[in-house]
Formats: C-alpha cells, sequence, structure tokens
C-alpha cells in the first residue's frame, strides 16, 4: 500500500487506478462471483469513501487560498478521521465540530484526529441539529474564511469524487460486473456511482440506518444530479441490524467468518452489514436455475472503527 504523498488530482486518480480487486473464491458465497474492491487500500489513513469525498474539497480549498478545513461528524466519524488525516498530509488546518458533550475519555478515532492536529470542538446535540444551516460556522463560532465541508463529505464537490471513483472503476474492473454493491450513510456515494455505473448494470445500496425511505431519497437526488437520463438503482431493505453503528453478536459472528475465509477486513457499521446483506439477497431461490451474477462490492473503507467494537 503506499501513502498519497501530494495533493493533485493526478496523484489521486493513480492511486484510484491502482486499488486492487479481489475475487473471493469462496463456498460462503456460491451463487455469486464475487469480487471486492478494496478502497480501503487507497492509503493506509485517508482511505475509502471518504478520501473520494475529500479530494475536489481540498483542491477547492487550496485553489482558494483557504488553509482551514472545518468539518462536523460524531466521536466516531470515519469523515473526520480522514479529514484530520488529510489535513496534517498536506498541510491545512482544521477543526472538527463534534456532536455531544466532551466525553471523559476519547474514542480511538478522537484521539487520533487530535494527533493528527486537528482542533476538536465539542457542541450539545441541539446544536448539532443546525449543522445542516447556512449559519452553522458562526454558530460553532469557526473562522468563516474557512472551508466547510459537510457531515460525512456530503456536498456537490464530494459527489464530484465520487464520479472519480465511478470513472477509475470503469477503467480498471477486472470482469462485466452485473451488480454494484455498496453501504450506504447519507446515500451520497451509491447515488454518484449509480449516475455512471448504473447505466448497463444495477446499483445497490444497503442502508445501514433505520431512516431507509430517507436514504432512498437522498440516492436518487444525488443519482439524478449527475446521471444524465433514468439508471438502474435498487435499495436494499431490513439490512441494518438494528441501527446505525448496532452490531449484535450475529453481525460479529459473520464478520468472524467471513474475515477467516476471505481475507477481507470488515467493519460493523458498514462494510459488515453489506456482505452479509449480498449473502441475504443472494441465497439460491428454489425455482432458479444455476445463475451466477458477477457482483463487485465496493469496500469502503471504514478499518478504523473496528477499534469500536472489535477490539474493546
Ligand atoms: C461514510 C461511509 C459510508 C457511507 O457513505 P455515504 O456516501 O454517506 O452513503 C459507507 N461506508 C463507509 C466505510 C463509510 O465510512
Amino acid at each position: 500500500m503506499r501513502y498519497l504523498t501530494e495533493l493533485s488530482l493526478e496523484a489521486f486518480v493513480t492511486a484510484a487506478e491502482n486499488v486492487p480487486y479481489q475475487q473471493i473464491n469462496s463456498d460462503l458465497f456460491p451463487n455469486v462471483d464475487l469480487w471486492v474492491r478494496r478502497d480501503d487500500l487507497l492509503d493506509p489513513i485517508i482511505s475509502g469513501n471518504k478520501a473520494y469525498k475529500l479530494i475536489y474539497n481540498l483542491l477547492e480549498a487550496r485553489k482558494q487560498g483557504k488553509n482551514t478545513i472545518v468539518t462536523c461528524g460524531g466521536a466516531w466519524s470515519n469523515h473526520i478521521h480522514a479529514t484530520a488525516a488529510a489535513g496534517q498530509r498536506f498541510g491545512f488546518k482544521t477543526i472538527g465540530i463534534i456532536r455531544g458533550e466532551k466525553p471523559p475519555v476519547f474514542s480511538a478515532m478522537l484521539q487520533d484526529a487530535e494527533r493528527f492536529g486537528m482542533e476538536l470542538r465539542f457542541v450539545s446535540r441541539q446544536k448539532y441539529r443546525q449543522r445542516g444551516g447556512q449559519d452553522f460556522i458562526d454558530v460553532v463560532g469557526a473562522p468563516s474564511s474557512c472551508h466547510f465541508i459537510p457531515e460525512g463529505g456530503a456536498n456537490y464537490l464530494g459527489a464530484q469524487g465520487i464520479l472519480l471513483l465511478a470513472d477509475a472503476i470503469q477503467k480498471t474492473k477486472p470482469v462485466d460486473f452485473e451488480e454494484y454493491w455498496v453501504a450506504c450513510g447519507t446515500g451520497l456515494t451509491v447515488g454518484g456511482l449509480c449516475a455512471k455505473l448504473g447505466k448497463k448494470s444495477t446499483v445497490v445500496g444497503v442502508p445501514v440506518l433505520r431512516a431507509e425511505e430517507q436514504v432512498e431519497v437522498n440516492t436518487q437526488k444525488w443519482a439524478a444530479r449527475f446521471a444524465n437520463g433514468s439508471c438502474d438503482l435498487t435499495i436494499v431493505r431490513d439490512a441494518h441490524m438494528g441501527g446505525y453503528a448496532k452490531q449484535p453478536a450475529p453481525l460479529l459472528e459473520f464478520m468472524e467468518v467471513y474475515e477467516k475465509y476471505t481475507a477481507v477486513p470488515l467493519e460493523g457499521v458498514y462494510t459488515g452489514k453489506t456482505l452479509k446483506a449480498i449473502t441475504l439477497n443472494r441465497e439460491p431461490k428454489p425455482t432458479a436455475k444455476h445463475c451466477r451474477k458477477s457482483v463487485l462490492m465496493i469496500h469502503t473503507g471504514g478499518l478504523q472503527g473496528r477499534r469500536g467494537v472489535l477490539f474493546k
């Protein structure tokens, strides 16, 4: 694995085009020709879909001469983690607005963010609810000259990075996939991917939280914004296993077995639930003749979050 050493579009595209695809030859998936695109390996720290959502945000901030990046998230946010690391790597000051009171003991994520040089500001949940508003920067007292990135990196520039990911997939995919599976939080990633990949294939989003209808609306909004016509999008229901970040024992057991047999590291908030959804939705149907679809799961990273549950 190589580090992203410079902030340039060329270097980022090269890294994206070098992300490996891993074919999973396992009896655990008898009905699919399953592959995983390992975007968790894009960079050792600035990885997964959060890196793609950051790239154009960082380039834009630099272009505008803004050297402070402000963003927000929870105590285990992959987006906060990636932003703090990118700020340190590429020379931006970063401010993280963290939801909730300052905890007496920092999560491993918060410890990392601080170590990467991010200034952490804790705001009440009530204040945090205003994060979508125009004046959130003022509400939290951040400098108005900063570049603000919304929660999860979900803005127009973030979507541009996901389109870049779709281009990289189209250019480097080892086979013609019939389906692409992706975990959804805000739904931006799956929406952006569908805009490009959903023309010839089905793009399947797996919401990892209960608000599936809202996710579906967001996803369709992002897809429609960039699709130039229709695209084939499916949203899987009931894959959240109890709600956002809920990691019941059956999920953890599933992940342990699958990691052992496939050597793909997973975390329980996004990628574990997505892989589980693939197994559940690709069970042999009694009437179906032998049919092995080629399926690509996009590994959206987030492995830093394993420390929250798996290694407690
Ligand atoms: C944030 C995140 C997602 C969800 O991405 P959205 O664009 O918000 O839908 C999926 N997987 C991982 C590992 C993430 O960190």
